[in-house]
């Protein structure tokens, strides 16, 4: 296979820390003055606005059964199922709260979108699963929706749980793979064979189940150029519908569990970018689509459809083929999006159950977006969803004139523009071929909260 010459330049350009903006302003800047009484303010205007409101909904599952090491998820590590029932009990209630919250204002909120996440959903047992189902059944959830998606660990489901996930009306099931090399999967403690998930996927499942996604990491301990272009073309060989290709974040100072990490060699970043370019050329020579920063699609995937006919946006769970603009969410550390609030629930469980205990949304911080957050907004996610700005469709939007109120991010754009990276002309920014490995580093420039000199830690794509 012929890999692009990677400069130092490029290099060093892809290697730029900065946030990956699954929302505008990025989690760093919500706040504690955000809680649940700006949270019902936000919910009361939206079930306001529409007759029949319509949102996503992302329940989360906290619970895992074992530390994978180089997780930077909200899990909690138990298998103690008198704990997990108690949770589910507050879940079930936090969902009734939401839902009864638009029903007293005579509204039937339309949920077009569910994601089953965590933590580890596919270590729920049947009672647990069918305990979440019927929740959702007491409110309708689960009779109008595009997709309904859930998040599998292979080491945790088996053939008789794909049954439940197809009878509950699953249509897309997210794998985490992370690396097939068995050192790589030794150290990070997630021991999944590839004959494993091979065996998972029979033809049922794949007839079954309209979109299957894996999550893959690179830069992870151990792994070398050679290893994990071993792992791409297993999964090459799988087939998914979905890949996400995602960098490994090692934060030990903030995750004390990935400190046993440190102590295994890590690729550097040229490797990093090495990996992440060949990933990129297998899947996309193999027939896949590269959408955004880190995704790719089959063609005839509901994701790869939608980054065509532009509707794709960019949200807290990735690339999502847009179903809807605003998102609700339940469990400890959700996010929300509705209208104009950003908002997260609480980390701690006994919080979260104390505050679903007093009848309250369980909201611990959040963002009230400005004028000036929803224009860099939209001109964010335009460049990650549509890889262009149009100026007069923002002008038009805000009532602004695109190139004086962004006067410093144009000057700022010509730097990019002489790397090749975009292109820019007097009504729009066009993001080259070969820009679309820097898409972050161009979102950059049009964030605000950068401009005081703050640094991000992840490095990306
Ligand atoms: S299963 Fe997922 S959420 Fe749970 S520890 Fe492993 S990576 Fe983290």
């Amino acid at each position: 296979m012929h890999l692009v010459e990677l400069s130092e330049k490029f290099v060093s350009r892809f290697s730029e820390s900065g946030p990956y903006y699954t929302s505008y302003p990025t989690l760093s800047e919500w706040s504690a003055s955000i809680g649940a009484a700006e949270y019902s303010r936000a919910l009361e205007k939206f079930a306001d606005e529409y007759e029949q409101p319509c949102a996503g909904l992302y329940i989360h599952f906290p619970f895992c059964p074992k530390q994978c090491l180089y997780c930077v998820c909200n899990a909690v590590i138990s298998q103690d199922s008198l704990r997990i029932n108690k949770f589910l009990d507050t879940l079930e209630r936090e969902i009734d709260l939401l839902f009864s919250f638009f029903m007293r204002r005579n509204r039937a909120l339309r949920i077009n979108a569910i994601h089953l996440g965590g933590g580890s959903p596919s270590f729920l047992e049947k009672q647990g699963f069918l305990k979440v189902m019927q929740a959702l059944d007491k409110w309708h959830i689960r009779e109008a929706f595009e997709e309904f998606s859930i998040e599998v660990d292979p080491r945790t489901v088996s053939a008789e749980k794909f049954d439940w996930y197809r009878e509950a009306g699953i249509t897309r099931l997210s794998f985490g793979i992370q690396d097939f090399s068995a050192e790589v999967q030794k150290v990070i403690n997630r021991e999944q064979p590839f004959e494993l998930v091979q065996s998972l996927l029979t033809p049922d499942v794949r007839r079954d189940f309209s979109s299957i996604n894996f999550d893959i990491l690179y830069g992870l301990p151990l792994q070398t150029y050679d290893s994990f272009v071993a792992t791409v073309r297993k999964v090459v060989e799988l087939s998914p519908d979905r890949i996400t290709l995602l960098r490994y974040a090692h934060m030990p100072e903030s995750r004390r569990h990935q400190e046993t990490l440190s102590h295994y060699p890590m690729p550097d970043d040229n490797e990093k970018v090495r990996m992440f370019i060949a990933a990129s050329q297998i899947f996309t020579e193999a027939g896949w689509v590269h959408i955004g920063i880190d995704h790719f699609a089959k063609p005839a995937d509901s994701l790869a459809i939608s980054a065509q006919n532009g509707t794709m946006q960019r949200s807290f769970i990735g690339f999502a083929p847009g179903w809807s603009q605003n998102l609700l969410g339940v469990g400890p550390t959700a996010t929300m999006q509705v209208g104009s609030l950003y908002a997260q629930n609480i980390y701690s469980l006994d919080d979260y159950d104390k505050a679903i205990g007093d009848g309250q949304f369980p909201v611990s911080r959040g963002c009230s977006l400005e004028t000036d957050d929803l224009v860099r907004r939209d001109v964010i996610n335009s460049i990650l969803c549509r890889y262009q700005v149009s100026f007069k469709e923002i002008e038009y939007k805000y009532k602004i004139l695109f190139k004086n109120y962004f006067k410093r991010e144009i000057n700022e754009l010509s730097e990019l523009e002489a790397e090749g990276i975009l292109e820019l002309t007097a009504h729009d920014i066009t993001v080259t071929q070969y820009g679309k490995f820097f898409l972050r580093q161009i979102c950059k420039v049009f964030d605000r909260y950068l401009q005081t000199g703050k640094r991000y830690t992840i490095a990306g794509p």
